[in-house]
């Protein structure tokens, strides 16, 4: 880094900006910035980063480019997608930038048809390029396939799954029925897992795994969907500019009157779970005048109706469509419907205080006729609804008959609200279940699995749902950085280098780091997070507070984990030391808030409603909660832990799915995952290291801006995702390895300055094939510069490389 050398200085808005080097002080640098009345930047050295000589040079793969950081990274994805080229690959990595608008160019059929069969890099990145990669190695291979896509909520990830499945369902399905159906599930999928958020208009609530699945001779056999986490939240709450999900104005404002009347079903504002949230929504053109009135300025300003993209009236004609589609009959659906019309009626079931010394309630007059309905449409007793909402059944110790105990106005509220999101949770566990039953395959040789989950999150206040999903994230990113590490050494292995030694500290920070949080934290038995909460759920008296003390108390000195007071959290109130704790992930520190973490931890009802809705007469309802009883035994806490659930069943049981994909394999994992099972620990699977040996690749999306805007870029927030995403790491790996995607020529004109005379001397044509000559020139290249910015240890790294320059 020398003065007047053409550098990236960062820049809180675009991320880096260009400008030339003008001094350089002990630990700071000074840039200029090119771009005409910019003030200079003064920055530490990390922070600044060296640009390419061409700055409009664009590359597919950005490992081709000379520089490889964070910095040519931001660049090379800019140029690109001013030109509407979304996808570019970070070796095989696919980083996929969200256009915001469609481009038909890129997904047409002769797309389809062109990618077929070529190895990745002989055609410009794709998705569909990794999709046939992933095919590919299947075959080959005779081993199942991931593929992991993640990122932002709103940065393409469904979108990129759906393209994925698409491609290899036209590409290599068999022709008939069940490749359409393996499409066709999404929509259904979509409508009762997708809401409107402020991030994404169709932003799913859920993560999950679609596997699609072949037999030797390569052709589509059938699929299976696993999902987890549904948040529940959402089905009775909503923030005022976002939707509950789809289905059900879907049912209000778009099923045909027949349909709705059997229903009972109105405008969304007649429901108390619709009306609170964001009143977008389409009613059909006859109705159109009167959503007009609902539009937000904003959107009228934008010019109304045209803009709004949820269409709820013709989304409902689609949904039908495709459920007819994928073999859902008339009558299954409207039982389905039924039962959603009955959640909504739940939520206008309102309390008051009964008047009576008891200090109990009772069901509001104004909603006598919601009790009605509801217990109509859900198949229960009217009277038994009503008092399972207002008491609650409690054996005193040593007597074997129950008393009712009343409920406080409060207390019926949430024990209505857990009954709503129970019956809904369980009829979207059943409607992925239906989806199962429409694709299903006898035998299967192999598959390849979509994981499509919610990125790493973190909000003005984190709850359980986002310390769950970054607990998967983290394990994500764990699984990702080995893979990564491996990939990069097979490769140098391939061309006879070593691990070198520039990439062994990278390394090793990488790993250690993440396994220290993961195995001391989160999951280690007793002592780790979810374990403290579930033993917190089991104690008679139970509260947030003790929970979070104890957390506090068994990690003190855990340098991962703090007390709230350490957060220095501008954005929201200051949190006492026993109502959070913050953690510091690999994407950056969260600090959550631990109210309602044990209520969130528990996924059973209060007894009386568990034993009412599983004896319902709708057989639909009974059915969806006795699939579930055997977890609760009689006369025992009722307990079912969402933490251990999500780990065991969630991450878990996708990585079973991929290690069972194969036969050869099939029988060790069975053996393998019975012992999790047992052990109730994903941590230690020992099938978790037959995973490593299962191909998977990535697709990091990327959300360009928050406005949900085509063709804008904003540089500062898309490098904190590609930082996130850990991509800024995968680059420091690979600047620290050896050049092994850069074109030759420009490896060789670039060091030839530092190289031996006798090599020197050398036609550069004769270099050609001596890799591992080029690659050792590269490293002393960067040795040498290091030694001339390097203060301390400077004798040390002299004599690195005259030991290289030997060597060499
Ligand atoms: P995520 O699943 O990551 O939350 P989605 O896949 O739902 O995000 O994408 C959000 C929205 O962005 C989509 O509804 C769509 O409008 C737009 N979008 C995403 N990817 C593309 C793409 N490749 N082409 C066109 N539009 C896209
Ligand atoms: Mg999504």
């Amino acid at each position: 880094m020398d003065s007047g050398r053409i550098v990236w200085a960062p820049h809180v808005e675009h991320g880096f900006i260009l400008g030339t080097i003008t001094d350089i002080g002990s630990t700071t640098i000074t840039v200029q910035p090119t771009a005409a009345n910019t003030k200079a930047i003064t920055a530490s050295y990390n922070q600044v980063f060296p640009a390419e000589l061409d700055n409009k040079k664009e590359a597919d793969d950005n490992c081709s480019l000379m520089y490889l950081n964070e910095a040519t990274l931001l660049h090379n994805l800019r140029i690109r997608y001013s030109k509407d080229k979304i996808y570019t690959y970070v070796a095989n990595i696919l980083i996929a930038v969200n256009p915001y608008h469609d481009v038909p160019a890129l997904y047409n059929q002769q797309q389809v048809a062109k990618y077929k069969g070529k190895s990745l890099g002989l055609l410009p990145p794709h998705c569909y390029a990794i999709a046939d990669k992933t095919y590919r190695d299947m075959k080959v291979l005779g081993l199942s396939q991931s593929i992991i896509v993640s990122g932002e909520s709103g940065a393409g990830k469904t979108e990129n799954t759906k393209f994925v499945l698409r491609y290899l369902a036209d590409n290599y399905g068999s022709g008939d029925d069940i490749d359409k159906r393996i499409v066709q599930a999404n929509p259904l999928l979509e409508a009762f897992g997708n809401a409107k958020t402020m991030r994404n208009n169709n932003s799913s609530r859920f993560g999950k795994f679609v596997e699609i699945h072949f037999m030797k001779v390569g052709r589509v056999v059938g699929g299976f969907v696993s999902h987890y986490l549904l948040e529940k939240s959402r089905i009775v709450m909503q923030n005022s500019r976002e939707r509950n999900y789809h289905i059900f104005y879907r049912l209000c404002c778009g099923a045909p009157l027949d349909i709705r009347s059997k229903l009972q079903l109105s405008s969304p504002d007649n429901f108390r779970y619709l009306r609170h949230g964001c009143t977008q929504y389409f009613i059909g053109d006859k109705e159109a005048a009167k959503v007009k009135d609902v539009l937000s300025d904003e959107h009228k300003e934008k010019g109304g109706l045209k803009d709004i993209l949820l269409n709820d009236y013709a989304d409902y004609t689609k949904l039908v469509g495709s459920m007819k589609q994928i073999g859902v009959s008339h009558d299954d659906m409207l039982d389905i419907f039924q039962v959603v019309a009955g959640v909504l009626h739940i939520g206008n079931i309102t309390f008051e205080e009964g008047g009576d010394s008891s200090g109990g309630c009772i069901v509001s007059e104004t909603s006598a006729k919601s009790i009605q309905i509801t217990s109509q449409l859900l198949g229960l007793d009217a009277s038994a609804l009503t008092e399972a909402l207002t008491t609650r059944s409690m054996r005193s110790a040593g007597e074997s008959n129950t008393i009712k105990v009343p409920l406080k106005q409060e207390q019926s509220s949430s024990a209505r609200e857990a009954l709503a999101k129970s019956i809904y949770s369980r009829l979207f566990d059943h409607v992925v279940s239906r989806i199962n039953q429409c694709i299903p395959f006898q035998a299967s040789d192999g598959f390849i699995g979509i994981l499509d989950i919610a990125g790493f999150e973190y909000f003005e206040v984190n709850s359980f749902e986002q310390f769950c999903i970054n607990y998967c994230n983290e394990k994500l990113q764990q699984f990702f950085t080995k893979r990564v590490l491996r990939e990069e050494q097979d490769l140098y292995a391939k061309e006879g280098l070593g691990v070198h030694e520039l990439i062994k500290p990278v390394k090793h920070i990488w790993t250690l780091s993440q396994k220290t949080l993961l195995s001391d934290l989160i999951e280690s038995p007793r002592t780790g997070i979810l374990d403290i909460l579930d033993e917190e759920n089991k104690l008679p008296t139970s509260s947030d507070h003790h929970f979070t003390s104890v957390i506090h108390l068994k990690h003190k000195n855990h340098f991962r984990i703090a007390i709230p007071r350490k957060a220095q959290l501008a954005t929201h109130r200051s949190l006492r030391d026993d109502e959070g704790f913050l953690i510091r992930h690999f994407a950056g520190a969260v600090c959550y808030q631990t109210v309602q973490f044990v209520e969130k931890n528990n996924d059973a009802l209060h007894n009386s409603l568990e034993i009412l809705v599983a004896n319902s007469k709708n057989k639909l309802v009974s059915q969806i909660f006795k699939s579930s009883q055997t977890h609760s035994t009689k006369g025992k806490l009722n307990f079912i832990s969402v933490g251990n659930k999500f780990k065991v069943q969630g991450l878990y049981a996708c990585c079973t799915k991929l290690l069972n994909g194969t036969n050869q394999l099939l029988h060790l994992c069975f053996a393998a995952c019975n012992l999790c099972k047992s052990h109730k620990r994903f941590s230690r699977c020992p099938a978790l290291s037959v995973l490593n040996n299962t191909g998977s690749s990535f697709i990091r999306c990327i959300k360009p801006n928050l406005s949900m805007q085509g063709a804008l870029f904003e540089g500062g927030q898309i490098l904190s995702q590609l930082q996130c995403s850990g991509m800024v790491s995968v680059l420091d790996l690979m600047q620290g390895g050896f050049p092994s995607r850069a074109p030759f020529n420009e490896v060789y004109s670039m060091y030839k300055a530092i190289m031996p005379p006798k090599l020197k001397r050398l036609d550069s044509r004769l270099l050609v094939g001596l890799r591992k000559v080029v690659n050792l020139l590269t490293q002393l290249g960067r040795l040498r510069e290091m030694t001339g910015v390097l203060k301390d240890n400077r004798r040390e790294m002299l004599l690195k490389v005259e030991k290289h320059e030997k060597n060499i």
